[in-house]
């Protein structure tokens, strides 16, 4: 009889909990004790709602008080040694100075979790690093699950992925080698959960889905090898998800574990390959219900697997599940009231995800029969979504049908552009500027907030923030920038702001999803055409510019990382979103344009982050991201300066395509990782003009004039001077006023000495 699996919940709880009881507990308002208990209020739920839901396998472990990665970390000792660990086991706030650092240690390293928008505390492998059993956490939530009734599957992360995931600090190490070493503590903590009464235990080694060299191959091999040879009764279930496991599918089925669990949904492809190699004493969990999305099931689909799978190899040896953990969709649509319900009735989140594994289970138990009405429901809601006009603009629909090659170049080549400008002409060799935002101050947030809640009437929210542009404006003359932004005072994030006034997008109440710790987003829901009513920054930005006669940009965020930061509809494929997305934005940049702004900056910090998890799918991926950016960028004449900015990534891999996208300027961060960046433009001649930035805007410290110079100086050893654009890394909202103020003096004073120096040697 097929069995049901769940790999895992959200942590945050319906309410977000969890944030409100860490961040008390960070500030001193609540004791441990009071934070383990609503940790475990939050798991106690979730065991019963999934034994309830009759779930044969449910996991444990799956909570973290911060991040599983960390947790990981911890299980295995691996603590750097700046947070001076002395064993046995990492106490609470010594996890918590790692995830967050202290007063005598910065944090560790945090990054994207594969292609999601969760981020996970990278482990560091020190020289010489060492490993010991230093936390209990998976054999205490067994229990704790126990206790409650529950006899649940602890889920661990694999060592091989564990250890890809981590950071060698130290050029002596390799991270791999270290599996020698990590093996003996997996083996005992399976060992110990086995004498707990634990028969499943769930290993997720999403490294699978990868491209991996050799060396890797061999680790898998010879780590999950061993973890057989050392374990007694316990099964494993090896988990993968987020894509196909190809090349690598053949040798993973035959590693010698229980089950090994598939990817159905973002991989549908690998079902029928698996069936005809998996050896015969190894279950297959089919992972069939999309655990990445908001979007129902389509059930029919989905027991169609189901029913080939049995026909293959027999239920006996069938896992049902979620495609990957649910940890990436919210909680609970029931706690939803106002979303429209022609939308509300396709959405599906975390719970009645479950809700739908069990009547895929049901039926393929019994048979499909047993579930009849609810297939026959589903059946009918994605035939009206198929012929139905609900959510179909038929001009936007005209307009992308239509499309044409021009519109997807500037008018002329970017040297031409450049030279018939009369921007360019005005502006200084070495121009200043910053990347948008400025510090987002109480007085902004409770205006808004005030403004949202019907508090505050629409013409004094007007007045509060022109004043608020009026100060930007007047601080930015007052520092010497030349080029000038309004600040952004009226966005309170880069996406919803836009989401908010473009039709075609919804927002929840509460569908928050973890993205680092305790920090949640509520990621706009793309459920229909876009389509934009009416200009949504030009007033801001008019009104900026009439206070000054410096020139003003408009800010505007791109249409990848709207797409990116967002849940997007599947009935059509990404590029046809990304492209109405940025007809929207093609249309304000001209209205800023004839409302007389001379630059538009289109922020597209996501652009990297969208790269496919393998190598091959990278072209195809580029391709429509780059043009999507370049609809968005190529409605405006010549004399428009078009700038772009990205930050915090490697973009050394896809240097080519951020040319292609022949922005006249782009702003990047840089000064956290410049030797690499820098790197970048020695191999590769970048062509148009370019703003690595000059300062790390994530810390107060405040950077010296000759600091600035040093880097300019080293920048222009790699680019041409006349190339060059100086501005900080990222936007100023998170800072403070006079540490703004301070850097960017500093910044503007380092610029102008350049220029003397260069017009002396003129
Ligand atoms: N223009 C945005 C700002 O300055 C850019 C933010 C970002 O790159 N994430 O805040
Ligand atoms: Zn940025």
């Amino acid at each position: 009889m097929a069995l049901s699996a769940n790999l895992g919940l959200p942590r945050i709880g319906l309410r977000r909990e969890l944030k409100t009881a860490l961040e008390s507990y960070w500030a001193g308002r609540i004791d441990q004790n009071a934070l383990q208990e609503a940790a475990r209020t939050i798991r106690l739920n979730q065991w019963t709602l999934q034994k309830e839901m009759g779930i044969d396998h449910i996991p444990s472990n799956d909570f973290s008080f911060y991040d599983h990665v960390l947790d990981t970390a911890c299980m295995l000792g691996c603590v750097p040694a700046r947070f001076n660990f002395k064993g046995p086991a990492v106490d609470l706030d010594t996890y918590f100075a790692m995830a967050r650092g202290d007063e005598e240690a910065p944090a560790m390293e945090m990054t994207k979790w594969f292609d999601t928008n969760y981020h996970y505390i990278v482990p560091e492998f020190e020289s010489g690093q060492s490993f010991s059993l230093a936390s209990s956490k998976v054999i205490d939530e067994f229990l704790e699950a126990r206790e409650h009734g529950a006899l649940t599957r602890p889920v661990l992360l694999g060592p091989v992925s564990f250890l890809m995931l981590g950071k060698a600090k130290h050029p002596s190490v390799r991270p791999l080698d270290l599996l020698n070493c990590v093996l003996p503590l997996y083996a005992a903590v399976i060992e110990q959960l086995e004498q707990a009464g634990a028969e499943w235990v769930q290993i997720d080694e999403p490294a699978l889905v990868l491209d991996l060299d050799d060396t890797a191959t061999d680790a898998f091999k010879e780590a999950y090898a061993y973890l057989a040879q050392n374990k007694a009764r316990m099964s494993i279930c090896l988990t993968t998800y987020f894509g196909t496991l190809g090349p690598n599918l053949d040798w993973a089925l035959r590693l010698p574990v229980e089950a090994v669990h598939l990817d159905l949904v973002r991989a549908p492809q690998q079902l029928d390959d698996a069936l005809k190699q998996v050896p015969e004493a190894t279950m297959l969990s089919l992972g069939v219900v999309n655990g990445r999305n908001i979007w129902k099931a389509d059930l029919t689909a989905a027991l169609e697997q189901v029913d080939r799978a049995v026909a293959a190899i027999g239920s006996e040896r069938i896992m049902l599940a979620p495609s990957c953990s649910l940890l990436h969709s919210p909680v609970d649509l029931d706690v939803e009231e106002q979303l429209p319900a022609g939308l509300r009735e396709r959405l599906s989140f975390a719970r009645q995800k479950l809700e739908e594994l069990s009547l895929i289970t049901r039926a393929a138990r019994e048979s499909s029969d047993a579930i009849a009405s609810e297939l026959k429901t589903n059946q009918e809601l994605f035939a009206k979504q198929r012929n139905s006009p609900e959510g179909q603009n038929a001009d936007v629909q005209k307009r992308l049908a239509s499309l044409s090659e021009d519109m997807f170049h500037r008018r002329s080549p970017f040297a031409e552009r450049k030279a018939a400008r009369q921007l360019n002409r005005e502006l200084p060799l070495l121009p200043t500027t910053t990347i948008g935002s400025f510090p987002q101050t109480r007085q902004i947030r409770k205006a808004r907030w005030d403004f949202k809640k019907g508090l505050l009437k629409e013409a004094e929210y007007r007045t509060l923030m022109q004043h608020e542009i009026n100060q930007v404006i007047q601080f930015q003359e007052r520092v010497g920038l030349d080029v000038l932004v309004h600040g952004e005072p009226e966005r309170n994030d880069m996406v919803e702001y836009f989401g908010q006034l473009l039709d075609g997008v919804a927002f929840t109440q509460n569908g928050w999803v973890q993205s680092y710790g305790s920090r949640c987003v509520k990621p706009p829901i793309i459920h229909a055409d876009v389509s934009r009513p009416e200009p949504m920054t030009v007033d801001w930005t008019r009104y900026a510019q009439c206070q000054t006669t410096r020139p003003v940009k408009g800010m505007l965020t791109g249409p990848i990382t709207i797409l990116q930061w967002s849940f997007v509809r599947e009935d059509q494929p990404r590029r046809d979103t990304a492209n109405q997305l940025a007809l929207c934005i093609r249309d304000e940049a001209r209205d800023l344009e004839a409302a007389g702004t001379r630059i538009v900056q289109i922020d597209e910090p996501a652009l990297r982050e969208g790269l496919p998890l393998r190598g091959s799918d990278w072209p195809a991926y580029l391709d429509w991201a780059v043009n999507a950016f370049r609809l968005a960028t190529s409605g405006v004449s010549d004399q428009t300066q078009i700038h772009t900015h990205m930050c915090y990534c490697d973009f050394n891999t896809i240097i080519e395509a951020i040319a292609q996208l022949d922005a006249d300027v782009i702003s990047i961060e840089a000064s956290r990782s410049d030797a690499e960046l820098l790197d970048a433009f020695a191999d590769y001649k970048y062509p148009n003009e370019i703003g690595p930035g000059v300062y790390d805007i994530h810390s107060p410290r405040v950077p010296s004039v000759e600091e600035v110079m040093a880097l300019l100086e080293k920048m222009s050893d790699v680019l041409d001077i006349e190339q060059l654009w100086v501005n900080p890394d990222c936007g100023l909202k998170t800072r403070q006023w006079p540490e703004v103020e301070a850097s960017l003096t500093n910044m503007v004073v380092a610029a102008r000495r350049l220029r003397e120096c260069v017009a002396k040697l003129q």
